[in-house]
């Protein structure tokens, strides 16, 4: 067993002295510097990669499992340190469904990825034929991800591959490069050399991570735009990928709910990361019927949710990540409100206050083709649109290019699945949003992007299949 480091040694090990310096949103202070790589260093990377590759795919399956459950063991264990910088750095409180929720998702995530069972198929076995699909490694695998989930998102990307037998070079977001620098020192500890390796750097690393003639398949997830280059810089080499992109997922309230009753479900369904977490509720159409009652359902829910310094136990909402986010969510909030929509909560936020905390807002009396309607805003401000029938409101949750998530709410489970089948989303939840779970393969329709992750499903993208006959 390897000792834990502090927060203090953690920090250290990973951060330089002169690189990209990483400030907390919610205070503007410095949290460390992280090193900024270049495309060389990228090279580099991959080359000691795919030097280690085949001796990790010759390496048996019970004993990559094992690795992969020593290093949730290992994740576990310096919990509380990772817990601390992710908060730091991505703003996202300690307790709710934040920082130390997503530390533990990935000891989660990389024990059931260890569980699940290898892929095999026998396709024919009669007096002739003998034929099974069986799945062999792809070589290395390249990792990009996004700000927002930066140490889960990591470990979904990463940790399927490494079990199916490939190496993996990962590329964090450079608004979050420590969080991912920290995770991958504690898991390299438990792994062999060079297995994995993580380069932080800007998006030209990451485009030429895409455009590498040594790795074999890209995991992407992030946004539709950065998601459409990876696909033109991977042309070349028609390398294999899964893209995880933009949502602006609907929620369909029908009639016969408990406005009561789903009100807590439904605010963390959108609010949760504080609206920065792709298969959030973004847009919610509730039946006039029920569109008062549930309007003030969710005010009083969200009043009670604190929000705040993410070191301070008691807050459950945090900042937004970056200045970047901060604009778009007012820009969009401020095209509501210009509209005449209804503020019910929030909007207004106190510019001159350290952080890019954007107040919890919701927004009723608004039009479906207002922008906090149509964009992806990623942020704390849930827009709720009034419907007559469910065809109508069918039409709009479908009238959008991204298909990530959608939701259906209502006290007749048969009527929501009929509704729910309806919908244009890779994932329809009844009465809950956004939940994701190891053995359950998730993934968008349109441009919210292609490939499942988790489950059997999950490792078969992350290999190549091979029909063995005779
Ligand atoms: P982004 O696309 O700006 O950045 C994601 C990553 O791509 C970063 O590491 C960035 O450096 C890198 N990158 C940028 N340009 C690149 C290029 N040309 N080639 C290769 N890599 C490049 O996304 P973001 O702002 O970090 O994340 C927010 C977006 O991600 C939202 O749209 C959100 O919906 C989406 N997202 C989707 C999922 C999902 O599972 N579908 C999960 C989380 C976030």
């Amino acid at each position: 067993m390897t000792s834990t480091l502090s927060y203090e040694d953690l920090l250290a090990a990973i951060t330089v002295d002169e690189g990209r310096e990483i400030l907390d949103p919610a205070t503007g202070e410095p949290v460390g510097i992280a090193p900024d790589r270049t495309v060389e260093d990228l090279d580099a990377a991959v080359a000691r990669a795919a030097a280690a590759q085949p001796g990790w795919a010759a390496t048996p399956d019970t004993e990559r499992c094992d690795r992969l459950l020593r290093a949730a063991d290992a994740v576990e264990a310096a919990g509380e340190q990772l817990a601390v910088l992710l908060s730091r750095e991505q703003g996202k409180p300690l307790n709710g469904p934040n920082a130390r929720f997503e530390v533990g998702a990935c000891a989660a995530w990389l024990r059931a990825t260890a569980a699940t069972p290898y892929p095999r198929e026998v396709l024919i076995d009669d007096d002739e034929t003998h034929a099974e699909l069986t799945y062999r490694p792809l070589g290395v695998v390249g990792a990009i991800g996004p700000w927002n989930w930066p140490m889960m998102i990591t470990i979904w990307q990463i940790a399927p591959a490494l079990r199916m037998g490939n190496t993996v070079v990962v590329k964090p977001s450079e608004y979050t490069p420590l969080s991912v620098l920290a995770l991958v020192r504690v898991l390299t500890a438990v792994l062999p050399d060079d297995v994995l390796t993580v380069v932080p750097g800007g998006r030209e690393v990451g485009s030429r991570l895409a455009g590498h003639a040594d790795i074999a398949k890209v995991m992407f997830t992030g946004s539709t735009r950065t998601g459409q280059s990876i696909i033109r810089d991977s042309a070349d080499t028609i390398k294999r990928l899964t893209l995880e992109l933009g949502g602006n997922d609907a929620g369909i309230v029908l009639p016969d709910v408990d406005p009561e009753a789903i009100a807590e479900n439904l605010f963390w369904g959108a609010f949760i990361n504080t609206g920065q977490t792709c298969a959030a509720l973004k847009r919610l159409y509730v039946h006039t019927d029920v569109y008062d009652r549930v309007c003030a359902a969710l005010v009083d829910v969200a009043r009670a949710a604190p929000q705040g310094r993410g070191l301070d136990e008691n807050n459950v909402l945090g900042p937004l990540q970056n200045g970047a986010q901060y604009e778009i969510v007012r820009r969009l909030v401020d095209s509501a409100t210009a509209s005449g929509a209804t503020v019910l909560l929030g909007a207004n936020p106190d510019h001159d206050a350290p952080g890019w905390f954007y107040p919890t807002t919701l927004i009723a009396d608004i039009d479906n083709d207002n922008p906090l309607v149509t964009e992806e805003q990623f942020g704390p401000a849930l827009p709720i649109v009034r419907y007559s029938t469910v065809d109508e409101a069918v039409a709009m949750a479908n009238g959008l290019d991204v298909g990530l998530g959608a939701s259906v709410w209502s006290s007749d489970r048969a009527a929501a699945r009929e509704v729910a089948a309806r919908l244009e989303a890779g994932t329809v939840w009844i009465n809950a949003h956004g939940g994701v779970h190891p053995m359950i393969p998730f993934g968008g329709l349109k441009k919210s992007g292609y490939g499942l992750e988790f489950g059997v499903e999950g490792l078969k993208s992350v290999a190549a299949p091979q029909v063995i006959n005779g």
